[in-house]
């Protein structure tokens, strides 16, 4: 194949020569860069392959059991696999948990009790934890049960409040949550190392204070993983990183014995805990997405740096930025107007290999206070793993980009949605 055969098929795609070239101009100045993101990859690929051989991981294993799902074979190795994965002494991971507010609800209910006190040191939590904790008034809360919640946000700089966190910590403070990526905000994501600092400083402080990492859209982005940087708890969904994009369900917990046995009386009954929970029939999935999900986040991880690159160089205020240390797969890009929104995110879903006819428009989604704008032709319904966007319809009309099963499918919907700007008229070709 030479580069006329990969120019006709982008234009059999409905992207200009033009579009091509440009992308062809940022792959180049990116080869450094992406040669040490498949390099973590492949640690990642044999750090995975390791967990599952150390764990005797079988032909067997991949079946599921039904009913109560007692002595599930392959429920229990799946969990070492993620135990020994994450450097922890024990694991749940589990269909029956929904999604990844629903694992961390799980993780923090499990291991406080009334009278005990959550703290964040790194500022709001994700949005959907703020009912689970009360911060927003919500039936069923923590805060309904009487455990109190704290916050010391982060210094304008970004860096940590020690000052304010120790002050914060008191006799009643039993949990630590840490959300190591910045979510839909625009505070910088923390590396795993920086955690590991903020921990030790905590635990230095309070040594018996449980630490719980909010590790979404994180997993396998470095090296290491918080767990192996003391945290007692790291918790995630598995239809984001960790589920390699074929996990059709289902999130994780992995960590100490003790803070994983007091989950699991909550996700299932106190007594029960870990011993019941079929795995039906998506174990197969659970293995081989864990197996994929090392390629499978590099692959978004370029496609965020892709993205950043295309649109900073045409003048948009993008974050992260397209040189600095990435440690999740988000890209923000500010586009400026309702319009350019609008059709990048049309330029997205009419890249997708599913429901590539369809055009999305802006709604009025329960829980936001403005429209918002969603593209997702997905094999498996909300995963953001796969290739995404969202915006909500506001001030400063900022696009949120993740996901890409692989880099070409992430690539070719960045070019698309930039040919959208194109032919509407809102980006200028002499810019490329
Ligand atoms: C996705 C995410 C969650 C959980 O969201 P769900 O939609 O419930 O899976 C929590 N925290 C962060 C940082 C996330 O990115």
């Amino acid at each position: 194949m030479n580069q006329t055969d990969l120019e006709k098929i982008y234009m059999d795609c409905g992207i200009s020569r033009e579009v091509f070239l440009f992308g062809e101009m940022i792959m180049e100045s990116n080869k450094d860069r992406f040669e040490e993101i498949d390099r973590i990859a492949e640690f990642n690929q044999l750090k995975v392959i390791r967990a599952m051989q150390a764990n005797r991981v079988s032909e067997a294993c991949l079946l599921g059991t039904t009913g109560y799902g007692y002595n599930d074979i392959g429920r229990d190795t799946l969990e070492a696999v993620y135990a020994t994965l994450f450097g922890c002494e024990d694991a749940l991971v589990r269909p029956q948990i929904t999604c990844g507010t629903h694992a961390l609800a799980t993780a923090l209910f499990g291991n406080v009790r009334p009278g005990d006190e959550i703290l964040s040191p790194v500022g709001k939590p994700y949005d959907t934890l703020e009912e689970v904790i009360g911060i927003r008034d919500s039936r069923g809360s923590l805060k309904e049960y009487g455990v109190s919640y704290r916050q010391v946000d982060l210094l304008p700089d970004g860096g940590f409040d020690f000052d304010g966190i120790k002050k914060a910590i008191n006799s009643k403070t039993r949990l630590i949550t840490i959300q190591r990526s910045k979510g839909y905000q625009t505070r910088p994501t923390l590396s795993v190392e920086r955690i590991g600092e903020l921990i030790s400083f905590i635990k230095s402080v309070k040594p018996d204070v449980i630490c719980m990492v909010d590790n979404c859209y994180g997993e396998f982005v470095q090296t290491i993983e918080p767990s192996q940087m003391g945290a007692d708890m790291v918790v995630g969904s598995l239809i984001k990183n960790p589920g390699g994009g074929l996990a059709p369900i289902g999130g994780y917990i992995a960590g100490t014995k003790e803070c994983i046995e007091n989950a699991s009386y909550r996700l299932t009954s106190p007594g029960l805990g870990k011993e019941v929970g079929a795995s039906l029939g998506v174990l197969s999935s659970f293995y081989q997405g864990l197996f994929l999900a090392p390629q499978v986040t590099s692959s978004a991880l370029k496609g965020a740096i892709f993205a950043a690159c295309v649109y900073e160089k045409l003048g948009y205020p993008v974050f992260p930025d397209s040189v600095s240390k990435r440690y999740d797969i988000i890209q923000s890009i500010t586009l400026g107007s309702p319009e350019a929104v609008i059709a990048f995110c049309k330029g997205i879903q009419a890249s997708s290999p599913v429901d590539s006819f369809v055009s999305p428009e802006p709604w009025d989604m329960p829980g936001y206070d403005s429209q918002v704008i969603m593209a997702a032709g997905n094999f498996i319904s909300g995963s953001s793993i796969e290739l995404s966007a969202d915006a909500p319809i506001k001030e400063p009309y900022t696009v949120f980009f993740q996901g890409g099963l692989t880099f070409p499918h992430a690539k070719s919907g960045v070019l698309k949605s930039l040919q959208m700007l194109i032919d509407k008229g809102i980006i200028q070709t002499n810019l490329l």
